[in-house]
């Protein structure tokens, strides 16, 4: 009788002892060959530097952007052969999600093993609009999903993503509160909107967007388009047009012309270096951007 209960206990100790090996080659296996590390793929430039913040100097993760620094949204992005490649290599591929990267539903079937991360997907997109990073409050609770994701997907290092997270979190607290600082004097003033991103500030400042023109990227504007843009601002009494540098600057100049506005260009935080403090930055450049706007 007791050589049985022997026995069994025996086996149950090879048993426990093959799957540990087994879990650790597994786990060797899905490391990245290059340095021994996780492979963390961030879809673009706003989720990675998120995500450098939350990963930081983590010994076992590594990390790499898909899309360039200076590629912008990715509404109309199409993976590259080297893209697929390093997507084959990931362990996991964090994204800003609500309809961003329109690849991503060719991606999951592509990668079943693949684990993406939508760290937008806790929020509320308003009239799906996915630029949901331009709002402070926002990007904190896209942070906080995507390091409760690391955190599960890699539990060894859940002391250190969790300890980068807290840091980064306390520095964009501060950042809430300066907008808030700024929002009595935004409240309710009427601007016109050559970016949906802006629809973000006008919910952290709590300002009203009468007119949108969506000029996120390269195109020609109607003259139907321009009149309408005219008279949303007479009609609003709005003096404020707030549009984005790059694909908005031409336009504004010729708006500026026909009426009296005053232009500014908020950064709308999707293109830019690959300094972890470049959202905060930024940011507070916006903060003082809007400080003008609408102080007296
Ligand atoms: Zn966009």
């Amino acid at each position: 009788m007791r050589n049985k209960y022997c026995f069994t206990a025996v086996m149950l100790f090879c048993v426990a002892l093959c799957a540990g090996i087994f879990t650790g080659i597994c786990r060797t296996m899905q490391k990245d060959n290059e340095e021994g590390k996780f492979l963390a793929v961030t879809s673009f430039y706003p989720v990675y530097i998120a995500a450098a913040n939350v990963i930081g100097d983590c010994p076992g993760i590594r990390l790499q952007n898909l899309s360039e620094p200076q590629t912008g949204c990715l509404h109309d992005f199409q993976l590259t052969p080297e893209d697929m490649k390093l997507l084959s290599s990931a362990d996991v591929f964090l994204v800003n999600g609500g309809g961003m990267e329109s690849f991503l539903t060719d991606t999951a079937k592509e990668y079943p093993e693949l684990a993406i991360i939508e760290t937008a997907k806790d929020l509320i997109l308003p009239n799906g609009n996915a630029h949901a990073w331009m709002s402070v409050k926002s990007y904190r609770k896209m942070t906080e999903t995507m390091t409760e994701s690391l955190c599960s997907l890699f539990p060894d290092y859940e002391k250190e993503l969790r300890e980068n997270a807290r840091v980064y979190d306390a520095k964009l607290k501060e950042l809430e509160e300066a907008q808030q600082e700024i929002a009595a004097d935004a409240e309710g003033k009427k601007i016109i909107s050559f970016h949906e991103a802006y629809e973000y500030l006008a919910k952290d400042y709590g300002f009203e967007i009468c007119y949108t023109l969506n000029l996120d990227e390269e195109r020609q504007v109607s003259a139907g388009e321009a009149a309408d843009v005219l008279s949303a601002a007479r009609e609003n009494h709005a003096d404020i047009l707030f549009a984005e540098e790059l694909y908005g600057k031409e336009f504004s100049d010729m708006i500026k012309k026909e009426i009296d506005m005053e232009v500014y260009y908020p950064d709308t935080l999707v293109r830019g270096d690959y300094d972890p403090d470049a959202y905060i930055n930024g940011m507070q450049d916006n903060i003082h951007l809007l400080k003008k706007a609408f102080g007296d």
